[in-house]
This record gives structure tokens, C-alpha cells and sequence, in this order.
């Protein structure tokens, strides 16, 4: 922490990346303040139960699944979409823990991710320079003037927005859609004809089988079976709107970001002596930080001890996204620096955001070689060096989309432009983030 005493609005001291520009400071206030007002989120002690099933991951019990939108966005909202992707997670989780025996903690980025860091504050197209979007939270995707304005009114959408999205993830985690006697529901319609859906309906016969043989011994009914456990985080990019969200905790005092229950710090807000480190600093969340190339081990050390300066094993995931080039020679030293200091992390692979590429028609897209290439490596290097390989954070969607080239039904470059709907980054389609589960599950076993 900091020199001078933490305080939800601390941060405000500190220089500060990625902010939009308000024209009405004034509106932006009022919005803050009714923000302020209305309910958080979710609850401390959920955020505490995370960070016990952290701690476990962090321990090699168990291994983390984070995935979602790059950018959740106003108009793509509906409860299809909500569900498609949350029955995708519970794919991918059923997947590694049937296949691996190892239990999954599931995390979306859902319900809140809404704001993104950009590589340039402007674009320009057509000779045009504008303000960049910054997430539908921020300003409009439409490449006009009107729309690039930052409009405070757009916090106190996003706010219902994501609370809408948890209720009904709530609702579908408990409510028994994710009971696993419903394993074979979980699977998408278009999706029907892949080999991936027949590896799948082969996966679920034999869980079909096992719940089968447990209802004949009278082991069936476990709430564990009936229900799911899901939790929600986002990138805390917009500190206005996170501080709003930062509430005591009743039972213990401390204090807490409701807005999700995990936050995560991006890769371009990571400075040490930034306002992005200090306000994270002193919220009890479970809390992420993106790892990329840069990274320096000394740096990486500092960030640690101000962000978890207790080594409590279930506060602090490090999400290393370097690209599958790139993380075979920056993730050796970076994990041997942290064993020999002896700093407890959490270790998770983001294969997403350092293989970014932008395709000959001009589509940003990824290619799942290079996703799985990057994944591959991750595991062989901490095998390597003797540690845990403990997750995985993707961006993904239920949809049947069209955004990263590759994978086990091919999407070619020029198919790109079918069905490209992402308001930022491409994202992996349901096949893909399938082939990409039975992957994980296959390295998991041995
Ligand atoms: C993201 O997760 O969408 C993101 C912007 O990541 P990074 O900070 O790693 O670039
Ligand atoms: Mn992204």
C-alpha cells in the first residue's frame, strides 16, 4: 500500500491510464453519487468464498476457468445470449472435471465487463480522426462524433445491465439448469453435427452412467450435483464507477468492491505507484493482474507485495498473456523469481491477448494454433519448472461466431466477415473453446 492511508477515493491521487474525458463534470458526479446509492452486486462474503476456492487452485486442487465477452455491450444483450454462454462454461468445466477429476472454479467475465483499454486514444478511418470506443459503458461503437462523446448516463446502464446478467446467472447456476443430470441440455443446436458435440454426448453418457450407478447407492441428491457455483469479475478500469461499488463488509469490517467478485487490473494499468494498483490495494476482493512481456521480475515482486502483502494464497491471480512466441522465454524467469522469493500466486494462462493479428481483409482476429500453442506452453513450463499451471482466461462466447481463424471446423480468413460481432476483441466460438477444454482436460490427467 501506498504512504498515505488507503481510502476508497486514495486512488484519485495517483496518475491515472485509460480514462475517458467527461465534458460535464458535474453530471459525472450526480452519477457517481446515485451509483453510490443503489445496491451492490454481490455480497463480501461471496467474494471471500472465491478467494477460499482461490486458495485451492493456488494449491493445485483444483483449477480455474475465466471466460466471457472482451466487451460485453448494450445492444448483444438477451437472456439467449447470457445462457449460451454460460452453458458453454458449464461444457467446458464438466469437461475437466469428469475427464480430469479435478474441480473447476467457473468465473465469467460477465456482469460488468464492459470498459476496455485502448492501444491509442484515437482512431481514424477514412481520414477521420475520433475519440476511441471505450466500451459501451464509456461511448458509443458508432464511428461518428455524437457517438465518441463519454456520457455519464451510460455507468447507470451498464449498472442495470450487469445486474439483470447476474440475476439470471443466479438464477440459472441454482435454479437447476445447471444440475448435471441436465450434462446433455448443455449442449448448443448448431453445434449438433461436430465431432466435438460427439466427443461431448460420449462424455455425457458416461457421466449419464456414473449419476446412474449414485442414485442406485442413494448418493444422488448432493446440492453439489444440483447446482453450480459461478462468480463474475471484470477488468476495474473505470475507478468512478468501481469506487461507488467499494462497501464495508458487515461482518467484518473490511472493505470490499461489490461491482463483481473478482476485478482484475489490465496489462496497461498495472503501474506500481498508478491509481489502478492503489485503489486494488486496499479492496479484500480476490484480484487479478494481467502479465505481460514487459513484465520485469523485480517489478512483478513489488506489484505482489503491494497487492498481497500477507502471501495469502488465495488473493492474487496472475493472468500472463505474452503471446505464443513470446511465453516460452518470459514466463520461466518470472516463475522462478516468484518461487524464490516464495510468493504464493496463482498462476493462469490467457492465451487471447498477446496473439492478436490482424487478418488480410482486415479483421482483428486470433488463431487457435497460436491459442493452443500458447496454452501448450503455459502447462510445459510449469511442469518444467515444478509449479502449477492453475487456469485459463478466455474470451469466448456461446454465439456461433466467426472471429479467430482455425480450430477443428476451420474457420478460413474469409469467412471471417459471416458472422464477426465482437465490439472488441475476437472471440473463441463455442467449438472452439470445446476443443480447447478437452485439451486442458487431456494435459490435466497426466
Ligand atoms: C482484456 O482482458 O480484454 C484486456 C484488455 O487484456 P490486457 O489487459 O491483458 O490487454
Ligand atoms: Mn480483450
Amino acid at each position: 500500500m501506498s504512504s498515505q492511508e488507503w481510502s476508497p477515493e486514495s486512488w484519485r491521487d495517483k496518475p491515472i491510464q485509460q480514462q475517458p474525458e467527461y465534458p460535464d463534470a458535474a453530471k459525472l458526479a450526480h452519477v457517481e453519487q446515485t451509483l453510490a446509492s443503489f445496491p451492490p452486486l454481490v455480497f463480501a462474503g461471496e467474494a471471500r468464498e472465491l478467494r477460499r476456492q482461490f486458495a485451492e487452485v493456488t494449491e493445485g486442487r483444483a483449477f480455474l476457468l475465466q471466460g466471457g465477452d472482451c466487451a460485453e455491450s448494450f445492444a448483444e444483450f438477451s437472456a439467449a445470449k447470457i445462457r449460451d454462454t454460460f452453458k458453454v462454461l458449464l461444457q467446458m468445466a464438466i469437461v475437466m472435471t469428469f475427464a480430469a477429476g479435478c474441480p473447476v472454479v467457473k468465473v465469467g467475465r460477465m456482469a460488468g465487463q464492459f470498459a476496455k483499454p485502448r492501444s491509442s486514444g484515437n482512431e481514424t478511418q477514412g481520414g477521420i480522426t475520433l475519440p476511441a470506443y471505450r466500451g459501451d459503458i464509456v461511448n458509443g461503437i458508432g464511428f461518428d462524433a455524437a457517438s465518441r462523446v463519454p456520457d455519464p448516463e451510460r455507468l447507470l446502464q451498464a449498472y442495470h445491465q450487469a445486474t439483470a446478467s447476474l440475476n439470471l446467472l443466479r438464477a440459472f447456476a441454482q435454479g437447476g439448469f445447471a444440475d448435471v443430470h441436465q450434462v446433455h441440455q448443455w449442449n448448443l443446436d448448431f453445434i449438433a453435427n461436430s465431432a466435438l458435440t460427439e466427443k461431448y454426448s460420449q462424455l455425457a453418457n458416461r457421466i449419464d452412467e456414473a449419476l446412474a450407478f449414485m442414485r442406485a447407492c442413494g448418493l444422488d441428491s448432493a446440492p453439489q450435483l444440483r447446482e453450480a457455483s459461478f462468480f463474475t469479475a471484470h477488468e476495474a478500469l473505470l475507478l468512478n464507477y468501481e469506487q461507488a461499488f467499494v462497501r464495508r463488509d458487515s461482518l467484518t469490517g473490511g472493505w470490499y468492491d461489490c461491482s463483481a467478485h473478482m476485478l482484475w487490473i489490465g496489462d496497461r494499468t498495472r503501474q506500481l505507484d498508478g491509481a489502478h494498483v492503489e485503489f486494488m490495494s486496499g479492496v479484500g476482493n480476490p484480484i487479478g493482474v494481467k502479465v505481460g512481456p514487459s513484465m520485469d521480475g523485480e517489478e512483478l515482486i513489488r506489484l505482489i507485495d503491494i497487492l498481497n502483502p500477507d502471501n495469502d494464497p488465495g488473493r492474487l491471480n496472475l493472468i500472463v498473456r505474452m503471446g505464443a512466441e513470446k511465453v516460452g522465454e518470459h514466463l520461466p524467469r518470472l516463475i522462478r523469481t516468484v518461487e524464490r522469493e516464495g510468493r504464493k500466486v496463482l498462476w493462469s494462462s490467457d492465451p487471447m491477448h498477446g496473439n492478436t493479428i490482424k487478418a488480410s481483409s482486415g479483421y482483428k482476429t486470433r488463431d487457435f494454433a497460436a491459442i493452443l500453442g500458447e496454452v501448450k506452453q503455459f502447462f510445459e513450463v510449469h511442469r518444467a519448472e515444478g509449479t502449477y499451471a492453475g487456469g485459463i482466461h478466455i474470451e469466448m462466447t456461446g454465439q456461433n461466431v466467426t472471429e479467430c481463424i482455425g480450430g477443428a471446423r476451420p474457420i478460413t480468413e474469409d469467412a471471417l466477415s459471416d458472422r464477426y460481432h465482437t465490439h472488441c476483441d475476437p472471440r473463441l466460438n463455442a467449438d472452439q473453446s470445446l476443443e480447447l477444454a478437452f485439451l486442458i482436460a487431456e494435459t490435466l490427467k497426466q
